[in-house]
């Protein structure tokens, strides 16, 4: 048997599992973030998943543009392959939102990926999305514009851009009878990504039960917290102590964060390596994960209407507070008395020295 498939090497390890394919349309309408994204991840790196550095794992031949050797024709081969079903089984990947072809001028078009060679006309992203989604094992939304519009689906464009759930239908199951898993951010939080494919790969492998996912199709254990949750600045915040400008440590409410109701993980996890995490390092929350996005938290720099209540509630609370800690911080900062080098126990019984 050949060690090389045209799509990628065979791998030399005995496996049950059949080598998986990666089909990841970047044709969307988006600016390949996520593709640049994930490139930074470490937990796990896309290079241990397609190297085969992880124990229990299918092979994994990835087809992504910006990161592929190959170009034109000979790059867009296995796409063709899993439309004809003799590449399968495959995980399909949306980076992008999806246009309304519906609706553009009948000459044109909104996105596509390669030519007909029948009709030298470019093939829509609709129309792969159409031929590869009912042959696909799993389809995962990377990024806010696959996964709910995200910039391109605000108010006022003129493309008619949604998610891929709004797509194919937010019921859609594929083959395998997977709902379509939605990884927001913008961009991806690249560990996010490379953690959900890496869960879908072990479940494909039979070594995971079913992903857990939320109502908007997202990992749960990974979008279950909110930003304020694991924010470095919660303690500043719950004292009622705000920053009125960018040079603070302070919280960053009144400057325009939005993460007492978002649902992302990146302060907790960083950016990469552990590293970043928007409010921890200065950067207030915009709600890039969520399926609102960005109409219902605009305009970006205002303090959140939400947030001009809870925050002025807490002010009361959190000037007496800070007021009473700072007497016990005085307190817990003294040595008790009976440390000494004098010729005398003075410690007595606990009870009595409180
Ligand atoms: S900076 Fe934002 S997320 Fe952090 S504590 Fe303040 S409001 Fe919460
Ligand atoms: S903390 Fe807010 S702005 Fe930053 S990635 Fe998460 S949702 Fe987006």
């Amino acid at each position: 048997m050949p060690d090389a498939t045209p799509y990628g090497r065979r791998t030399q390890r005995a496996s049950p599992v059949p080598d998986i394919h990666i089909l990841w349309l970047t044709a969307g309408l988006g600016c390949d973030g996520d593709t640049i994204s994930i490139t930074a991840a470490t937990q796990p790196s896309l290079e241990d998943v397609v190297l085969g550095a992880i124990p229990g794992l299918p092979k994994v031949h990835l087809h992504n543009p910006v990161l592929a050797v190959d170009s034109g024709e000979l790059y867009l081969k296995p796409f063709y392959a899993a439309k004809e079903g003799k590449l399968d089984p495959f995980v399909l990947v949306l980076e992008g939102s999806v246009p309304n072809e519906k609706i553009h001028h009948p000459d044109g078009y909104w996105a596509a990926m390669g030519t007909d060679s029948k009709t030298g006309q470019p093939i829509k992203t609709t129309t792969w999305i159409d031929w590869l989604a009912p042959k696909a094992l799993a389809a995962v939304a990377i990024g806010t514009c696959a996964t709910y519009g995200g910039i391109h689906a605000m108010a006022g464009n003129p493309t008619g851009a949604m998610g891929l759930a709004d797509y194919l239908g937010w019921d859609w199951k594929s083959k395998a009878g997977l709902p379509i898993v939605n990884v927001p951010g913008c961009p991806v939080q690249p560990d996010n990504f490379m953690e959900t494919l890496l869960y879908l790969l072990y479940q494909v492998a039979g070594l995971a039960p079913m992903i857990p996912l939320d109502a908007q199709l997202r990992p749960t254990w990974l979008f279950g917290k909110t930003v304020h949750e694991g924010c470095d600045r919660a303690g500043y915040y719950e004292q009622g102590d705000f920053a009125h400008d960018y040079n603070s440590p302070k919280c960053i409410v009144k400057l325009g964060c939005w993460g007492p109701v978002v649902n992302c993980n990146v302060p907790k996890r960083g950016w990469m390596a552990g590293i970043g995490g928007c409010p921890n390092v200065g950067g207030i929350c915009i709600g890039c994960t969520m399926p609102g996005f960005p109409d219902k938290v605009m305009p970006f720099m205002d303090e959140p209407p939400g947030a001009k209540i809870s925050s002025t509630a807490i002010s009361v609370y959190g000037r007496t507070i800070r007021s009473l800690r700072s007497l016990t911080n005085a307190t817990v900062n003294k040595e008790p008395k009976w440390r000494h080098p004098r010729a005398e126990l003075t410690t007595g019984h606990r009870s009595h020295q409180a």
